[in-house]
């Protein structure tokens, strides 16, 4: 490609809203242009990553016996009904009518259509396994699109879906999902985590995530810093722990807790250790039809997971409640206690399963109770509902928690049978008789990736590309186009690169070597020949972009060099 025809928009200002890396220098070097809020257009830079990451991908895919096939955009509203997820997914559906009033919905992921694919097509089990995927662009109309590509409402997503007659056999397929995802991001030159995370409420039996490491992440993980264990802090889990503090010895009565409110400050009061206090938090569960005010406990040394206690309760959503709330649903603010509190939904922690020696809330007015013992409720429901804290142990090894932030560029999941029940595809089982799929689902943010290459890979002066994902790999500049013998050296270089297969930029436009070194830098191809003054002594330069590093090369040497620095 010559620069001199090429569309590379380069420019000096950064998007307006624009606090990310990824968002500034993809803009800024002209990979891609906003539209409209989450709506992009990839210019030909960007264009090129792209394809360069989905060819990956299915080359990993066709690896795996994955097949490639393309679904509608446009998909009919009534297998959203079928699935009931029109109502779940809410908002982030963009509903559109056509011409005689059927109501469509642009897919934000193609569970539905898969399926409906796939059944009455694949009837027996002799058909089975099979893995199909799409590179395709989604549309989620997101309540807060922000950071460029990271979180857009139109992008591009790798959505595959296998079916399966047996768990054993999603199981076995999953796994070899999870290492070809791996693979891929290997290729992609990118440092990430594969950790385990929340299911949702739709259940199932195995989710990961696989998480580009970075700090702006949005995704908090809880890693151990031993061993491969690390989740989602929504998913997180942690060892009981074997250095617990000594429990105190105090009477089972009711005391006088005169303006003490806070765990620190029973803490203080009773001179324990916030493990032996009942936290309680109160807050309102807001389902599909209706909501109500919901008590979780935990031991007062840890704070409650938000992801988990709305699985615990099914709800699309909590939200804080305020004093007056509480005392209007017979609540006592900053006394709530377990005991005698009945007329309230209550979840506890798997923490306090069997707890003795507890100061809890008393449910009146500036009293607590002490030396409770938590094994004498009535029929009380536990399950996790902390969230790992930095220096907890880990569940699998004597390693401890540690907290890094990741981005989100792919997601796999168990499905089991939710939606083969829920749009009735069965298969007939080798007894003859009729079972639903069993399935497994398989996602990847095909231009979040592009985002988080460069999250990775930047400096202060633009992107930094990796050898797999950078849109050409050699830059050649000609430092001044009306010197003749420069001129000529970057056209014999060029065509030879490029006849070798090298993918080459030649910078022939009429500006100032500053000028282009500076996009140069922006862009971020991995290395740059400099063709400039030394040329007189025989001598040409090679930039390389990660380093800053120039160095002189002679020129009856530097076609071997570059090849050398690509193979
Ligand atoms: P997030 O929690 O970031 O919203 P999600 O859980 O909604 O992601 P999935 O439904 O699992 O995402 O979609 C699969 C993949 O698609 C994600 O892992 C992510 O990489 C990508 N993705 C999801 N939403 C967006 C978006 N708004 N913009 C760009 N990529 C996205
Ligand atoms: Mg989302």
């Amino acid at each position: 490609m010559r620069a001199s025809k090429a569309f590379i928009p380069t420019t000096k200002e950064a998007p307006k809203d624009a606090v990310l890396a990824s968002h500034i220098y993809l803009t800024r070097a002209g990979f891609v242009a906003q539209v409209a809020s989450g709506l992009y257009n990839y210019l030909p830079l960007g264009k090129r990553v792209l394809k360069k990451i989905e060819a990956i991908i299915n080359e990993e895919m066709q690896n795996a016996d994955a097949q490639e096939v393309e679904l509608s955009f446009v998909t009919p509203a009534e297998l959203w009904q079928e699935s009931g997820r029109i109502e779940k997914f809410g908002k982030e559906l963009l509903r559109l009518r056509d011409r005689k009033d059927n109501l469509f919905v642009l897919g934000p992921t193609h569970e539905e259509m898969m399926v409906n694919l796939v059944r009455n097509r694949v009837t027996s089990y002799k058909q089975l396994p099979i893995n199909l995927y799409q590179i395709k662009t989604k549309f989620r109309d997101e309540a807060r699109p922000r950071f460029g590509l990271m979180r857009a409402r139109e992008f591009v997503m790798k959505d595959g879906y296998s079916f399966h007659a047996t768990t054993e056999d999603l199981d076995r397929e999953f796994d070899a999902m999870e290492a070809a995802y791996k693979r891929i991001l290997e290729r992609l030159g990118l440092d990430f985590r594969i950790v385990e995370a929340d299911s949702g409420a739709i259940g199932g039996s195995g989710s990961k995530e696989l998480m580009v490491i970075a700090d702006s992440g949005e995704d908090t993980l809880a890693v151990c810093d031993s061993c491969e264990y690390g989740a989602n802090i929504e998913a997180a889990h942690r060892s009981a722990g074997t250095e617990l503090p000594t429990a105190p010895s105090l009477a089972d009565e009711k005391v006088a807790t005169p303006n003490v409110k806070s765990i620190d400050e029973l803490a203080d009061f009773f001179k324990i250790d916030p493990y032996f206090t009942v936290k309680a938090v109160a807050k309102r569960a807001v389902y599909e039809e209706n909501d109500e005010i919901v008590l979780f406990y935990l031991r007062g040394s840890d704070d409650l997971q938000e992801v988990k206690a709305v699985n615990a309760v099914a709800a699309l959503d909590l939200v804080d409640v305020s004093e007056e709330e509480l005392t209007a649903a017979g609540l006592v603010p900053g006394s709530i206690g377990p005991f005698g509190n009945n007329s309230v939904r209550s979840v506890f922690d798997s923490g306090l399963k069997g707890a003795k020696a507890m100061v809890t809330g008393a449910n009146e007015r500036d009293y607590h109770m002490s030396g409770a013992d938590l094994s004498t409720l009535q029929e009380p429901v536990f399950t996790d509902l902390y969230e790992v804290k930095e220096g907890d142990g880990c569940p699998h090894c004597s390693g401890k928690m540690t907290y890094t932030k990741g981005i989100e560029v792919g997601h796999i999941f168990k499905l089991g049978t939710t939606y083969s029940k829920a749009l009735k595809a069965e298969f007939l089982n080798d007894q003859g008789r009729s079972e639903p799929f069993v399935m497994g689902t398989y996602g990847m943010g095909v231009s979040r990736l592009i985002a988080a290459v460069i999250e990775q890979h930047h400096d202060e002066k633009g992107c930094r590309w990796t050898t797999a994902t950078t849109p050409y790999q050699i830059n050649i500049m000609v430092s001044n186009i009306k010197d003749e013998a420069q001129l000529e050296l970057g056209e014999t270089l060029y065509s030879r690169l490029k006849e070798s297969g090298v993918e080459v930029i030649i910078d022939d436009r009429k500006e100032r070597f500053g000028f282009k070194m500076k996009d140069a830098e922006l862009i971020g191809l991995p290395y740059t020949i400099i063709i400039g003054k030394e040329l007189k002594n025989g001598k040409i330069q090679i930039f390389e972009r990660a380093t800053l590093e120039k160095r002189d090369v002679q020129v009856e040497e530097a076609f071997e060099t570059v090849m050398g620095l690509l193979s």
